[in-house]
């Protein structure tokens, strides 16, 4: 059912699940104060609980009800980038439910920049927790259409706000003694990150254990195979972000552009659902061309690689 912002937040307030959009993605949330509306998220999309989700809030003022500590980084980058796609994993109040955080002393904040998912916190007055509206460990949506045809059974409230602008999730940075650590490049890319804070550190072997259990390696996946060209990617202005399938249609063709004139920002909008569509068409496999990583590409490099990793892959076909 497509739901006003009232009845949609009155669901959330009865313990009910509601998806709606964000900037970057379509999100599945719950009350992130009711324990038993949070367990129905991983019920739903089969999620495992040791994979924690991120807690949406409609302004700084109420990020800081869940949060203890805040560095003196993440207060300059919550001041710059919110409402925006940066997620903050920062110490966590007692009050936070243990399930919301798969038992992390930490949460994950963020403010999403989109005036539907601003409604409907304003409108529901609590903290959304909610991940991406999809079954665990599948693409992402980015309409609601998407969101509809893997949980429309057992989802009844869906927002819709048309196709999402971003397009990728939101950058992941957590704060261990105080230094910034990137959990998950996404929407705000790293050199913007980076202008306003300094250097920020790749996560260690330390941090990916305790910081991220939910950084699985194949994520984001179509049930088609896809594997990534072994080929620089092309320098400057060009077509990126080629997809194309095996066999494919028409000899030669190649299906899907992500952005032909060479936009990151453009090709990011674009990833989720083009993977979607040619993993609909029923095809043996999907390659790749890799996309620049920098700014936005880093995001769409690091999906692609989740989308692409298989455990038993052959060497040579990643
Ligand atoms: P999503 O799958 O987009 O909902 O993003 C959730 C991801 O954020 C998880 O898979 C973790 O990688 C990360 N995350 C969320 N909460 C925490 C936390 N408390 N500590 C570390 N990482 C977190
Ligand atoms: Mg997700």
């Amino acid at each position: 059912m497509r739901p006003s912002i009232t009845q949609a937040a009155a669901a959330l307030l009865r313990g009910e699940l509601v998806a709606f959009p964000t900037e970057t993605v379509y999100g599945l949330g719950a009350h992130a104060f009711d324990e038993r509306a949070v367990a129905q998220i991983f019920e739903a999309k089969g999620r495992p609980t040791f994979d924690p989700l991120i807690v949406h809030v409609a302004d700084h003022a109420s990020a800081e009800l869940l949060v203890t500590e805040w560095p003196k980084a993440a207060r300059r980058l919550a001041a710059h980038f919110w409402p925006g796609p940066l997620t903050l994993v920062l110490p966590k109040r007692a009050e936070v439910p243990d399930l919301v955080t798969a038992g992390e002393p930490t949460v994950a904040v963020r403010v999403p920049a989109h005036p539907l998912a601003l409604a409907l916190l304003r409108a529901a007055g609590v903290p959304i927790a909610a991940p991406s509206a999809n079954l665990f460990g599948r693409i992402s949506p980015t309409t609601a259409a998407h969101v509809e045809e893997q949980l429309g059974g057992v989802v009844k409230w869906i927002l819709d706000g048309g196709p999402t602008t971003v397009g990728v999730e939101s950058t992941i940075l957590a704060f261990p003694e105080g230094r910034p650590v990137l959990l998950r490049p996404g929407g705000v890319p790293l050199e913007a990150i980076e202008a306003l804070i300094g250097p920020v550190e790749a996560p260690g072997p330390e941090v990916r254990a305790t910081m991220a259990p939910g950084q699985l390696p194949q994520h984001y996946a179509p049930r088609t195979p896809l594997y990534i060209l072994p080929r620089r990617p092309p320098p400057g202005v060009g077509p990126i972000g080629r997809l194309a399938l095996i066999p494919p249609a028409d000899p030669g063709d190649v299906l899907e552009v992500l952005s032909p004139s060479g936009d990151l920002t453009e090709a990011a909008a674009r990833l989720f659902a083009a993977m979607r569509k040619l993993d609909q068409s029923g095809v043996a496999a999907i390659v790749a061309d890799p996309v620049p990583a920098i700014g936005l590409g880093r995001a769409i490099m690091d999906r692609l690689q989740r989308a692409a990793f298989r455990p038993v892959a052959k060497p040579g076909l990643k």
